[in-house]
């Protein structure tokens, strides 16, 4: 990996932050306090959140065996997603790579950003080759993302060529682990201290059942962190959001892995349903909560599904997805809904 100092824009290397009433006096526990231009009724609402997020990232940071220092905590994995262009990528100059097809979100960024976005497709396997990816690469490009398992295809990425990629590029190299909780496999965060240049996000949205509070994150050294402590808003996550996520993580009475075990036993049910369906051609391997199904008519099956109101998400114009619908694995209920659906679909 080049110096970090010569991946980051100038600008932001050269960035003084802005300092809040919070950064200048911590303490908020006691004291009077007239500093924030707040008012005094409606408490707590009143005061402004934590500003460094400290009791979440110290209750995260003990969830994910990592440090507070590791980790930054946004509005969704999407807020660090823009994050990491606003801090490595010049408008216009600079240019990131990723796969294709993966999550929306690293193009539309790239768009909003101004910034080149250059893409590998995946090969049938849905795997990919990392000399191949690393050629797309000039010296202006400053991130890689790899999504692992990857949206929509659902399969967790081959970790050589992960690893590779993560050893031989000069750059950031950004996994996103959305949805590795279930997978049958470790996440890259236990190797997080092996790899300066590595950025992992994860995200509250999908095993950890909170798509509402809007929680992602983002975990990597230090230095790293401090970039996007630097140029993120000072209060970028609510009161109501850091409370939320602090009683999900304290409160024994939700089960997170539990929930994990019954959405992977449900999508084996629903896996095994759909092969018996004379229309359903293939079902792809998924570490993830959703399927990839190719079926004879996506559309026709999506709209049939529709009219029932059982919404899928129609993958048919995404690249190597022709006539696939991804479908997320949803309640036992739910999913016994859709199957009798299904079931019932009219054969011309
Ligand atoms: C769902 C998903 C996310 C989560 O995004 P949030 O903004 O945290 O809700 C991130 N990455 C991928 C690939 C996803 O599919």
């Amino acid at each position: 990996m080049k110096d970090l100092k010569l991946l980051i824009r100038p600008n932001i290397w050269a960035l003084e932050p802005y300092s809040s009433a919070r950064d200048e006096y911590k303490d908020t526990q006691a004291g009077t306090f007239l500093d924030a231009n707040e008012s005094p009724y409606n408490s707590p609402d009143n005061r402004y959140p934590d500003p460094h997020q400290a009791d979440l990232k110290a209750l995260v940071a003990r969830v994910k065996g990592v440090t507070p220092q590791n980790i930054f905590l946004g509005n969704g994995s999407d807020e660090a997603i823009d994050l990491i262009f606003r801090i490595f990528c010049t408008p216009q100059r600079d240019n990131v790579i990723a796969l294709s097809p993966t999550y929306g979100m690293y193009e539309v960024a790239a768009h909003i950003n101004d910034v080149e976005y250059r893409s590998l497709e995946l090969d049938e396997h849905f795997g990919f080759n990392a000399q191949r990816l690393l050629q797309l690469a000039n010296e202006r490009t400053k991130v890689i993302f790899l999504c692992s398992p990857n949206n929509p295809t659902g399969n967790l990425l081959p970790e050589k060529e992960v690893r590779y990629v993560i050893e031989n590029f000069q750059g950031i190299v950004v996994i996103d682990e959305a949805y590795i909780d279930f997978a049958f496999k470790p996440s890259f965060l236990r190797q997080l201290a092996h790899f300066p240049n590595l950025i992992i996000l994860q995200t509250f949205s999908k095993a950890w059942a909170s798509a509402g509070i809007r929680l992602g994150m983002a975990f990597a050294q230090p230095d790293i962190i401090l970039l996007f402590d630097k140029v993120k808003y000072p209060y970028n996550l609510s009161m109501l959001t850091q409370r939320e996520a602090l009683t999900l993580l304290k409160e024994k009475r939700f089960d997170i892995d539990q929930w994990v075990r019954t959405i992977v036993e449900e999508k084996s049910r629903v896996a095994q349903a759909l092969s018996q369906l004379p229309f359903c051609l293939k079902i792809y391997p998924s570490d993830a909560n959703f399927l990839l199904v190719k079926i004879t008519d996506a559309q026709a099956i999506y709209d049939y599904l529709l009219k029932r109101k059982i919404i899928v998400r129609n993958r048919t114009h995404t690249p190597l997805c022709h006539n696939c619908l991804r479908i997320t694995i949803g309640s036992i209920t739910e999913n016994t809904r859709l199957l009798a659906a299904l079931r019932q679909y009219p054969q011309p």
